[in-house]
């Protein structure tokens, strides 16, 4: 039986987990967004605090990514150089499991 996200329509193949009600689910990618919105009201207990930081990880990555290639790119420019400094490349995927 496949199902899907009632919130956002999603199947159970497009996200990486489905909490399935009586009347209605809701996926993984939902309940992050919600917990971040309630931590937004300061509404919440400090597991939501958890779920919104977790669910969030993967933007914090790429944001952190894109920083970093701007200040590389600054930093070629200040020095005329390449940066002799090696990086270390993040990937926002490595820690999903198939
Ligand atoms: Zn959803």
């Amino acid at each position: 039986m496949e199902y899907n996200c009632t919130f956002c329509g999603k199947g159970q193949r497009e996200v990486k987990k489905i909490f399935v009600g009586p009347s209605s689910n809701i996926c993984n990618e939902c309940i992050g967004m919600c917990a971040g919105l309630l931590v937004e009201d300061g509404d919440c207990n400090e597991n939501i605090r958890l779920v919104a930081a977790f669910e969030t990880l993967p933007d914090v990555i790429a944001v952190a990514q894109k920083s970093l290639a701007t200040l590389r790119a600054q930093l070629k420019t200040l020095a005329g150089v390449p940066s002799a400094v090696p990086v270390t490349e993040i990937s926002p995927g490595s820690s999903k499991t198939k």
